[in-house]
């Protein structure tokens, strides 16, 4: 869903990237089928997308979790858990990321532990996003000492009236005291973990922004967003059922002949499924079905990308990206991803 950061953290060398991608993207453009693909692909995963659980404790009138399966909503097995920590280990994967598409992490069972296996097997990094509603349950000292290291929350706003509309769950003050008690924690203990809020209420920004807690959250979180439309996921969103105040997004990027950089990565499913596309990819397009981890390690699922972008490039586009409005030009991500894979591979060969 389109979003923009309305935090003022941003530094100079940040806001000179932002300002130079553009340019540089215009420029990668028309060169997109001499560049090789190992600059954005590289020879092994570097991050892995991985859902723990498809379960969600909440049911978001902007988020497709209300038309998924009941079959899909399901947690990942601890044998598939295991069998999923040997494969990383296996890849040398140093980042994951908890939340392809939808799901609540910190709902899947023994999350703490599932951190520190993680880390056992040598993964360095890992972000997750959440919707906070748990955070009590898993220990707010546990989730910054053990926890991920970075947290993107998303929240509709301070207003329980709205969080409930929304969000279509109770306990707006525990997830409010959750959300601000985090983040006074993490400055307390100067764990450092990045934690960024991510507002997506129906209420007008201004409203929004103007709620008390809002000083606070500016000083403790690492970044603050908004969403500024509703995506309708491949359409099953619609205006009809959502709130009054919600703008669903009209316009979608025009589709290239640049498969989109969602392709990039691997997600591993609670069932162990291997799929590309972490976003919109939600019921399992076959045209993006890799294989199970069942059956393959992921540096052999890795080598299969190849095949999907050359379909996408004689113009046979999978049958979810047809209809998505969140298509990523990869022109956009080329340095940064060439950056990533460069420094996991340096990493690596120092091991
Ligand atoms: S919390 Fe996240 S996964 Fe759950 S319904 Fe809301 S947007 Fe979807
Ligand atoms: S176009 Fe949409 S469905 Fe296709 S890979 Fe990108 S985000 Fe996923």
């Amino acid at each position: 869903m389109p979003a923009v950061s309305i935090s003022n953290k941003h530094n100079m060398k940040d806001l000179i990237k932002s300002g130079l991608r553009p340019i540089i993207a215009t420029v990668i453009k028309p060169l997109w089928m001499w560049i090789p693909r190992s600059v954005y692909i590289g020879t092994s995963p570097v991050r892995l997308l991985l859902a723990i659980t498809r379960k969600c404790n909440a049911n978001c009138v902007f988020c497709a979790y209300q038309f998924v399966r009941k079959e899909d909503k399901a947690h990942m097995s601890d044998s598939m858990f295991e069998l999923v920590l040997e494969r990383i280990r296996q890849a040398r994967i140093k980042q994951v990321m908890l939340s392809p598409n939808i799901g609540e992490p910190l709902i899947a069972p023994n999350f703490i532990k599932k951190m520190e296996h993680l880390r056992a097997v040598g993964v360095e990094h890992i972000e997750l996003t959440t919707n906070a509603l748990f955070l009590h349950h898993i220990g707010l000292h546990e989730m910054l000492i053990d926890g991920p290291d970075k947290m993107n929350i998303s929240f509709a706003g301070f207003d329980k009236e709205m969080y409930e509309r929304d969000y279509r769950v109770r306990h707006y003050e525990r997830t409010r005291d959750n959300i601000l008690e985090l983040l006074r924690l993490n400055k307390k203990l100067d764990t450092k973990r990045e934690i960024s809020l991510w507002i997506r209420g129906d209420l007008p920004v201004e409203t929004l922004l103007a709620a008390p807690e809002m000083a606070e959250v500016f000083q403790l979180a690492n970044e603050v967003g908004r969403m500024t439309e509703v995506d309708n996921w491949l359409g099953l969103i619609t205006e009809d059922i959502l709130p009054k105040g919600y703008i669903l997004q009209r316009a979608a990027p025009r589709i290239t002949q640049r498969p989109c950089m969602l392709l990039w990565n691997l997600t591993v499913h609670p069932d162990g499924d291997i799929q590309l596309c972490s976003c919109r990819n939600i019921f399992g397009d076959p045209d993006l079905h890799i294989g199970n981890i069942k059956e393959m390690t992921l540096l052999e699922a890795h080598s299969q990308i190849e095949q999907v972008l050359v379909r996408w490039e004689s113009r046979s586009v999978p049958t979810a990206c047809k209809t998505c409005s969140m298509y990523c030009d990869p022109a956009n991500g080329l340095v940064g991803r060439w950056r990533e894979i460069r420094r996991e591979g340096h990493k690596r060969h120092a091991e």
